[in-house]
């Protein structure tokens, strides 16, 4: 296990945030937020979704005054997006918002960047220093030629030394770029630096899956070194897809107990006895439905399924017209094979309610059995795949012969 960077902390709201507070998702809306029930109902759905903290943009005056009724109504603290205009940030402090994020590529006036952080200060509220590749201060581009790493880190620090000049330090900050490579180096050379916590996403990365594939690898990445103490994914979809990702990345990664469903399924091979990408489907559209916070495995032959899923709370095998439901790899129940994901669903919520060793007490006695009888005729019909020691006597005989 890696071990995580150690950080200073600030509270977003009630996030905490660096210093070893758990890893935290965020996602920004996409409404107008002007439009104060619209955006409203999808911080609803972040927060749904998996999002402890939601950053709104504040471009207008308009928005500003959306802020003010968004704030009190949100049940995850509000990050306003600031741009170009400082005094928006002064506006969106006013409107009460637990962070703000500043991009030092297009608020670069020194005075109007400590004039914002008294006001920050003054109200015990964080800024994000948001570094963003493709909207890097001009006069850096010319002297890197293009958003390097190095490039990115001397924005940040230089707005940093802006706000630490008027003794602000309740700092986090993000260095985003589309390139991957030059993402991580970016963090990499950051984390080096500084002893802010730092807020990782892959900016601009587009639509799924190559958008996804570009976050797991730039955030995951990170995380996995221990850099990292909140995440964005930026993809071009509907943002509860970027909550649901980051909350599902950190759980995949230990980094969060799990909220929901973890559905893992085997690849499916000569040997499957069902067509386990059509089960996988339904199961996982009936289990995310329940909302179980359960690993499910879903195995297309029973042969290999129970023993290579035997981790998983429950799961369920095909064999011989049949679906073979086990417990932490033990086989508890034989059902026809069109009902097996009924079944599961019903034995998956009976789980939840009560308890592993208790549904383990619950198993049909001939259960086993069932399927060790199941597992015998298909090693006969198949072969044993498993059989490494008569396979390796074979080699050896037609080696010698
Ligand atoms: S569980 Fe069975 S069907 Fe699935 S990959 Fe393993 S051997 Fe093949």
């Amino acid at each position: 296990m890696f071990e995580r960077r150690v950080t200073r902390q600030i509270s977003v709201g009630d996030v905490l945030v660096g210093g070893g507070a758990p890893v935290s998702v965020q996602s920004m809306t996409t409404t107008k937020t002007a439009d104060v029930d619209g955006t409203l109902a999808q911080v609803y759905a972040l927060a749904g979704a998996g999002a402890d903290i939601v950053r709104i943009t504040c471009n207008d005056v308009e928005a500003a005054q959306g802020l003010a009724e968004i704030v009190p109504r949100s049940p995850v603290p509000i990050v306003a997006d600031i741009h170009f205009q400082y005094k928006l940030a002064l506006a969106a402090l006013e409107a009460g918002v637990a962070a703000l994020r500043l991009n030092p590529g297009n608020i670069r006036n020194e005075s109007h960047i400590k004039t914002v952080a008294k006001a920050a200060k003054e109200r015990g509220v964080p800024i994000r220093v948001g570094v963003n590749g493709g909207s890097l201060d001009k006069d850096l581009l010319e002297k890197y030629g293009s958003a390097t790493p190095e490039a990115l880190v001397e924005s940040a620090l230089t707005e940093i030394r802006y706000l630490e000049d008027v003794d602000f330090t309740d700092i986090k900050i993000s260095v985003k770029h589309s390139h991957v490579p030059s993402m991580v180096a970016s963090y990499r050379l950051l984390a080096d630096t500084v002893d802010y916590p730092l807020h990782l996403g892959v900016t601009e990365a587009g639509p799924l899956p190559g958008g996804l594939i570009k976050g797991v690898a730039g955030i995951g990445t990170l995380l996995n070194e221990g850099i990292g103490d909140t995440i964005r994914f930026s993809l071009t979809a509907d943002p509860v897809e970027e909550a649901k990702t980051g909350r599902a990345l950190l759980e995949y990664l230990g980094l969060r107990e799990r909220k929901g469903l973890d559905l893992i399924a085997c690849p499916s091979c000569g040997r499957a006895e069902v067509d386990v990408i059509e089960v996988a489907q339904r199961a996982q559209k009936a289990l995310e439905a329940e909302n179980l916070p359960i690993q499910v495995a879903i195995m297309g032959c029973v042969v290999n399924g129970p023993g290579e899923a035997r981790e998983a709370d429950i799961g369920i095998a095909a064999g011989r017209g049949k679906g073979h439901m086990f417990i932490k790899g033990q086989v508890v129940r034989v059902v026809p094979e069109d009902e097996m994901v009924e079944a599961l669903i019903d034995e998956a919520r009976k789980l939840v309610e009560e308890g592993v060793e208790a549904r383990l007490a619950a198993a049909d006695s001939n259960a086993e059995q069932l399927s060790r009888l199941a597992r015998e005729q298909l090693v006969e019909i198949q072969g044993d795949a498993n059989d490494a020691a008569s396979k390796r006597a074979r080699v050896a005989e037609v080696a010698s012969g």
